[in-house]
């Protein structure tokens, strides 16, 4: 093939493991690098079962884990693999924002490949680093601004931000010599960040692009409820309204509007929201990033408290909280006055924390997509020892079929490649535009 092409590494009937490498003569630029979250990745490693440190990149090319690319690993993670070390062939990596499946390779790239973030998803990257398991790796980072061209070669990237369940989130135009892709990396329209959602598919209609890569996480069949945000908050002010005891919920750590949604829901009902350590780390490293309505921080008015788990050692992050954070016991004391975020992980605290049979626990993430799911039952088995009332009150980061279909007809694009999902087939009643990609073929970009 001679013209631009762009071919699917990840993300290929899966939810998340995006990878899309789009060449344009010489130039090379790669979209995402995140791990397959299941059932592939699962089939070989699974928890204490990991890639060696000393090779990560032979130990997943040996299954086929990650794409066999020159000029991509590091010397590091490629150790002595069948796959030679070269020096890069990959000119550019960008991240469209900061969750593990489409980052969370980037470990094993070679350090000299510039990667391109938002600036926003810059100091996201450092704060999940500084704080959790999570390593990236060193790289020649660079940032871009918002819906500003950055050029590699002859490939034009142009990021819009988009609204999404992690802040700072972003779809890309990608302009190549024969015609432009839009990329949707992983979007809503229900979330506070609609705007931009709608102002990314307006400039990408504009663009007449020749194909549109769109994530179709909820596509098919789809029988879990879905709120809007706002939705969300009117669901947590009529649950607090009915309680004057203690109230819990749990949700995704980088989820920042679900975490202002309860502040705020906590705020109305004259209760204090608690978070972790981790969260307020996380909360208070974004803000100067944040645009709009001020983040609930820690230790101002108005903000959040900080939740003290029972622990030996504490890390670095945490130690700014540790002078005001509220032990489990405090919190048992005056239970009206707080809702308190808690993990999963942090369940045991529940065991100090002694809440009243019947408090109301709010679920504000995800239903499980398999009813075998193990984090699902253990959850369950805590809630129901204790005595806790379970409340589902979730809205989705992303786009329900109907407005993905919506937005295809809107965009207008020569092809439609659906990824980033289960079932791509759902995408058939939009016609013969729709290319289920298939994983590693290179597709013409041209029209
Ligand atoms: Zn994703």
């Amino acid at each position: 093939m001679t013209g631009p092409t762009l071919t699917f590494l990840g993300g290929v009937r899966e939810i998340g493991g995006n990878k899309i490498l789009v060449e344009d003569g010489p130039d090379r630029v790669l979209f995402d690098f995140g791990p397959s979250f299941s059932p592939r990745w699962e089939e070989f490693y699974y928890n204490f079962l990991q890639p060696r440190s000393t090779s990560p990149a032979k130990d997943l090319l040996e299954f086929g884990l990650v794409p066999r690319i020159e000029g991509l690993y590091s010397r590091e993670a490629l150790a002595d693999a069948d796959l030679a070390y070269r020096s890069p062939e990959v000119h550019a990596i960008f991240i469209s924002h900061a969750h593990a499946d489409h980052a969370g390779h980037l470990n094993l790239v070679d350090p000299e490949i510039p990667v391109y973030v938002g600036e926003g998803t810059r100091v996201l990257l450092d704060a999940i680093e500084s704080s959790t398991s999570m390593k990236y790796g060193p790289h020649a980072w660079r940032t871009f601004p918002d819906r500003s061209a950055v050029r590699i070669g002859r490939i034009e990237v142009v990021p819009f931000p988009v609204d999404h369940s992690v802040p700072f989130a972003y779809g890309f135009l990608i302009r190549t010599s024969e015609g432009t892709l839009v990329y949707t990396g992983d979007f809503r329209q229900h979330g506070p960040r609609a705007a931009d959602s709608v102002e990314f598919f307006r400039a990408a209609a504009a663009e007449k692009p020749t194909g549109l890569l769109i994530e179709g996480t909820r596509a098919g069949p789809d029988r879990r409820r879905n709120l809007s945000e706002s939705g969300v908050r009117t669901e947590v002010d009529h649950l607090l309204a009915r309680h004057d005891d203690f109230a819990l919920a749990c949700t995704y750590p980088r989820d920042v509007d679900r975490l202002t949604t309860l502040h705020a829901a906590a705020q109305r009902a004259g209760r204090e929201l608690v978070v972790s350590a981790r969260t307020a780390h996380l909360l208070s490293s974004i803000a100067p990033r944040w645009p709009g309505t001020p983040l609930p921080l820690p230790g101002t008015p108005g903000g959040v408290l900080v939740h003290q788990r029972k622990k030996k050692k504490f890390y670095e992050y945490e130690k700014p909280y540790l002078d005001t954070a509220l032990s489990s016991e405090q919190l048992r004391e005056q239970g009206r006055r707080y809702l308190l975020a808690l993990d999963l992980a942090h369940f045991p605290e529940l065991i100090d924390l002694r809440p009243p049979r019947g408090t109301p626990f709010i679920h504000s993430m995800s239903e499980p997509f398999s009813e075998d799911d193990v984090d699902d039952q253990v959850m369950h088995n805590w809630l129901d020892h204790f005595g806790l009332t379970f409340h589902q009150m979730h809205a989705s980061g992303h786009a329900s079929t109907s407005e993905l279909f919506e937005i295809v007809r809107s965009v207008r694009p020569g092809a439609i490649y659906p990824i980033h999902t289960e079932h791509p087939e759902a995408f058939a009643p939009l016609g013969a535009r729709v290319r289920p990609p298939e994983l590693g073929t290179p597709y013409p970009v041209a029209r």
